[in-house]
């Protein structure tokens, strides 16, 4: 009785609701659900069943395939690069040039004064060369491809020495010893976990070896009874015994962080002094870019590099090119605040607690809140172990766990952390203008309730 109650699939997708709608799709899922209807039937899971329930769950269904899966969220966590969050944000303007590049035909692989094929890594070198001081660079898919194009074409079936306590492990499983095996290269491990030692490197050195590669431990560190060498020596060694030496920066910031971050480690313009063969670094990290491999070094390496056929697996597009030149113009003219992620980094201490304390006379009469001094992390696998100080609001709502608070604001698509059992906003990484949308939404959830 009840199966014969089941629409006809014809008639039922010409029903008014699904007006304006994808007839196609409406079909196709108006299908799916007619036939799980149908089997709920015989097996007798449902008793009764209702036209209306069946078009409204098919058009959520429907309305959930079209909305985006990517959406934007408030990140109060108050990590900066925080690599599940989407890692370094850019600011609209620089989209301007990206938008005309990407909609109209450009000189992407064409020499507009020779009126011929030009090559598209040239758009980046000129900045790079003004910035860095390098002889020549090269931009790649990510950091992961320009150490895999390196040692690809450096050290095939030859050996590169590395520190024992440089083998790291980088989120998403980026293995520094298989990256190297399946490179091609040899890796030739020295020193122990907590200590490698100048001679270690000089002692490893034989006819086969190609280069000698710092790695940076990203995210992790080893404090107490440990050193390792510098790259300033590990150089030394390198240009002594003609090899190359090569530095994995990871995140690479051009210049000195606030807060001490760079004290152990140089900056990209510390480091060119030496005159390195080659370093690479990630393009959405510190440098506060888009995604991207940047490799800067000696000319003649990177001729190399651009004469590998693997460079075509990992070549960049016009957008990454665009946007990336785009940053880096704004370092050459010192526009560092329209690069968010040094802007978050920079913002004074002061300015992050009058935006704590301006949220928290906002909704004080309703939560109970309290602004605090806490201290959060760069993230994204840089300046490990390295606290940098930021102003918080801690929040309690009645009875509720801090579990059940980190909750409610992430389905509203607040991220934000617990400390101490309390659900905190980092107003490190809260952007002005996302305080208000915040007071919006915790009006919305716990005024009146
Ligand atoms: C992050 C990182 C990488 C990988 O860079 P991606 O841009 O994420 O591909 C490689 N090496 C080190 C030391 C890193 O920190």
């Amino acid at each position: 009785m009840l199966l014969k109650s089941i629409p006809k699939i014809d008639k039922f997708i010409t029903n008014k609701a699904f007006d304006g709608l994808s007839k196609a799709l409406i079909t196709k899922i108006s299908k799916e659900k007619i036939q799980k209807l149908r089997e709920n039937i015989l097996n007798n899971n449902i008793k009764h069943f209702d036209e209306n329930i069946l078009i409204n769950s098919i058009i959520k269904e429907y309305k959930n395939i079209n909305s985006s899966s990517l959406k934007t969220v408030i990140n109060a966590t108050g990590i900066i690069v925080h690599t599940n969050l989407g890692r370094s944000l850019l600011d609209e303007k620089i989209f301007k040039n990206a938008i005309k590049i990407a909609t109209s035909y450009n000189n992407l692989e064409y020499d507009l004064q020779k009126g011929k094929r030009g090559e598209r890594y040239e758009h980046i070198t000129k900045s790079l060369k003004a910035l860095t001081n390098c002889e020549d660079a090269i931009v790649v898919n990510n950091n992961a491809s320009a150490v895999f194009l390196i040692l690809n074409t450096f050290c095939k079936n030859k050996e590169v020495v590395v520190s024992r306590g440089e083998l790291v492990e980088i989120g998403g499983s980026f293995r520094v010893p298989e990256v190297m095996s399946q490179s091609g290269a040899i890796l030739k491990e020295i020193g122990t976990t907590n200590k490698t030692h100048l001679k270690d490197y000089e002692n490893a050195i034989n006819d086969n070896t190609a280069m000698l590669m710092k790695v940076h431990k990203s995210n992790y560190s080893i404090e107490g009874f440990s050193s390792d060498v510098s790259f300033e020596d590990i150089s030394k060694i390198a240009k002594q015994n003609y090899l190359i030496d090569y530095f994995d920066m990871g995140s690479g910031h051009i210049m000195d962080l606030p807060y001490n971050l760079s004290k152990d480690e140089p900056s990209i313009l510390e480091l060119m002094k030496q005159n390195p063969s080659l370093l690479s670094f990630s393009g959405d990290k510190l440098l506060g870019s888009v995604q991207a491999g940047i490799i800067i070094g000696k000319k003649e390496l990177i001729e190399k590099l651009k004469k590998n056929q693997l460079l075509r697996m990992l070549r960049v597009d016009k957008i990454t090119l665009a946007l990336l030149e785009e940053s880096l113009n704004l370092y050459l003219k010192n526009e560092l605040d329209t690069i968010p992620t040094l802007k978050m980094l920079n913002t004074k201490l002061e300015v992050l607690e009058e935006r704590s304390k301006t949220l928290k006379s906002k909704i004080e009469d309703f939560i109970n809140c309290e602004v605090i001094e806490t201290s959060t992390m760069v993230g994204g696998g840089t300046t490990p172990n390295k606290k940098i100080p930021s102003f918080a609001l801690s929040l309690k709502f009645k009875d509720f766990k801090a579990n059940k608070m980190e909750e409610i604001l992430r389905k509203n698509l607040i991220i934000s952390r617990i400390e101490n059992d309390k659900t905190i906003l980092d107003f490190r990484t809260i952007k002005e203008d996302e305080v208000e949308k915040i007071e919006e939404i915790l009006i919305k959830e716990f005024k009146n309730v």
